[in-house]
């Protein structure tokens, strides 16, 4: 079967590999649409401490195509969303129950192969059946899964007004999440005209252009909108000079939520006597555990919509372009269909 394949840092080929045996517990997926995200980015840099040789490839929609011994809860021809984090269940943290820190942690498209390729592997159990969800919606269930994560982290006041900055597919997601969780306001803030318009359109009260690399100079429009500033703020764009502009723009006993994925050398400078004095709270959001249902369930009731994401379709061959896309501000959702066009 054919794969995305980086035996290191920044070079990939697209080469032939073997199907290996299934194991008790396992199936064999071919994947069907596979969403790209700025983490693909990251892991094409080397970030994020991939193992290789390295199939990325984590927002994963697939037909399971072949069942391993003992399999009974999904069946051959079954499409199904892959929740593409393993749990190793024996460390301290997982024995606590907090697998998010579980201290073996891998997941499909990092340490394990992941979906651009014609199949994969996964555990049964990580196979979410999509029942009648569209293609299209069901490759956002692995982002949506993670923003339900970051908006469980958040715990959103009821009424609270909510920044979000960044307007990509996980922007535009927890804009959706906010307007349904209590926020009274929504306000996103991004430099691309026409994806704040989809945004408007998916749930934004208000929208705000914005320089992302002089975010500064922009930032008292967006503030414009909350005087006395947010309750909630969540930062989508992993950009560090945002997320320190950020902090002024977050209301007094309110949340700083970083969400985008930095660089791991990135740093930003903070006043602890700001955090100190106004009761700031910062906190991070990383993946999500066993979030999958719930962003199905948001998906089949049209409270998350897909449309208007899905801008751009590779096929295997074209990963490098697709890679390429993510840079294209037209660019909102670009997904990978290893298997040939099925959308
Ligand atoms: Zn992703
Ligand atoms: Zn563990």
């Amino acid at each position: 079967m054919r794969a995305v394949s980086y035996p290191a840092p920044g070079q990939f080929t697209v080469a032939d590999l073997a199907d290996r045996p299934l194991a008790a517990a396992e199936v064999r997926i071919a994947n069907l649409v596979v969403g790209l995200c700025g983490t693909d980015l990251h892991l094409h840099q080397g970030h994020n401490y991939p193992a290789y040789p390295l199939t990325p490839g984590h927002e994963i929609v697939a037909r399971v195509v072949e069942t391993g011994p003992g399999v009974d809860t999904v069946a051959v021809g079954e499409v199904v969303a892959v929740d593409n984090v393993v749990y190793c269940r024996d460390c301290r943290r997982c024995k606590k129950g907090e697998f998010n820190f579980c201290e073996r942690r891998r997941s499909m498209g990092t340490k394990l192969p992941g979906g651009f390729a014609e199949h994969a592997v996964t555990l049964a159990e990580k196979c979410y059946p999509i029942g009648d969800l569209p293609l299209e919606a069901a490759v956002l269930t692995e982002p949506t899964a993670c923003a339900l994560h970051g908006l469980q982290l958040l715990d959103v006041p009821v009424g609270a007004s909510a920044l979000i900055t960044g307007a990509g597919p996980t922007g535009l997601i927890l804009a959706q999440l906010l307007r349904h969780s209590g926020a009274a306001k929504v306000v996103v803030a991004a430099p691309t005209r026409a994806k704040l318009d989809l945004a408007l359109r998916r749930g934004a009260d208000a929208v705000v252009q914005v320089d992302r690399h002089d975010f500064a100079a922009t930032a008292p429009v967006v503030a414009e909108h909350a005087p006395g500033g947010f309750d909630v703020v969540v930062d989508a764009t992993g950009v560090p000079a945002v997320i320190e502009g950020l902090v002024p723009l977050t209301a007094s006993g309110g949340t700083l939520m970083v969400y985008g994925m930095a660089g791991p050398d990135e740093r930003i400078s903070l006043s602890p006597f700001e955090i100190f004095r106004r009761q700031l709270t910062v906190v991070g959001s990383f993946a999500q555990t066993f979030d999958f249902a719930r962003a199905i369930d948001f998906l089949a009731t049209g409270k998350v919509t897909a449309e208007g994401m899905i801008t751009h379709r590779f096929g295997l061959d074209d990963y490098r372009r697709a890679l390429d896309t993510l840079a294209d501000p037209a660019c909102v959702k670009a997904v990978v269909e290893p298997n040939g066009p099925v959308l």
